[in-house]
């Protein structure tokens, strides 16, 4: 299930196609509240949604490198495709040297473990250092229904099984020519990386949206799975006026394929790249 590639500066970028997520439309939210968000699940007009789970693959000159890890074994069998789509880009989890993450949730992190071992025995874990402290945190843990404790978890094992090798980062460049851009809400440190190319830079952007139809028509619908639902609608319109403005290509960890951002009437639509 290797999916689409491109030659982004020094990189050759490939998606790894992780699974299909599926989930109810009632984890549809709005900003604007109760009216707004029927609105919003009626004009969606399916009892479902479902979504790409998508990482990364980065080779460039020194070696190769993720972003995000997919949800490894984690999510049953239905998941964890990432890892046949990295074997058949040609890559062996020990040729990984540097993982980086744009949040600490299952899709996106779990997929670095094997039990209690580093499925990536030589590599680097580059995490939002905001997604290390909140997650944790036993107050912010404590204050989180059991059900959504996922990213507490997720965070222990990471911060036990790759100790030193775990990375905090901040805002700026983090690999040559990747550079982290904040995009907070969706989790506290939740993270883009911005691959710079010389004609074309392509922005991972994570989980700033689930839904490339939906939300960029209106960007203050998000998912309960929003930390915080205003401060991503505020990023997640920021980040689709940047990404238009600017003319990147983005990924994310569940559009389907690339796409760039196109400005309309009151929002944005996303084209294939
Ligand atoms: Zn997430």
């Amino acid at each position: 299930m290797t999916g689409h590639s491109l030659r982004i500066g020094q990189y050759d970028v490939t998606l790894l196609l992780d699974g299909l997520f599926e989930a109810p439309a009632d984890v549809l939210i709005h900003a604007d509240g109760d009216a707004a968000r029927q609105h919003a699940i009626e004009s969606w007009g399916k009892p479902t949604l479902q979504v790409d789970v998508n990482c990364f693959l980065l080779r460039g000159p020194a070696g190769a490198i993720l972003i995000d890890a997919g949800t490894g074994t984690s999510w049953g069998p239905k998941y964890g495709h990432a890892r046949s789509a990295l074997r058949d880009a040609g890559i062996t989890p020990g040729e990984i040297r540097s993982v980086v993450l744009t949040h600490i949730h299952g899709d996106h992190a779990l997929g670095l473990l094997d039990g209690d071992e580093a499925y990536f025995p030589h590599a680097e874990v580059f995490v939002p250092g905001g997604d290390i402290a909140f997650f944790s945190d036993p107050a912010a843990r404590e204050a989180m229904p059991e059900a959504r404790r996922g990213g507490f978890k997720a965070a222990e094992q990471l911060l036990r099984v790759y100790g030193s090798r775990v990375k905090r980062i901040e805002a700026g460049e983090v690999l040559p020519g990747i550079e982290a851009l904040p995009l907070p809400g969706h989790t506290p440190g939740h993270t883009g990386y911005l691959v710079r190319g010389g004609d074309k830079s392509l922005l991972c952007w994570g989980d700033t949206l689930h839904l490339g139809d939906l939300q960029p028509g209106d960007p203050k619908i998000g998912l309960t799975y929003d930390l915080d639902p205003e401060l991503a609608a505020r990023t997640r319109r920021a980040a689709l006026e940047d990404a238009a403005r600017e003319g990147w290509i983005i990924g994310g960890g569940h559009i389907t394929g690339f796409g760039r951002v196109q400005r309309k009437p009151n929002g944005y639509r996303i084209l294939p790249a």
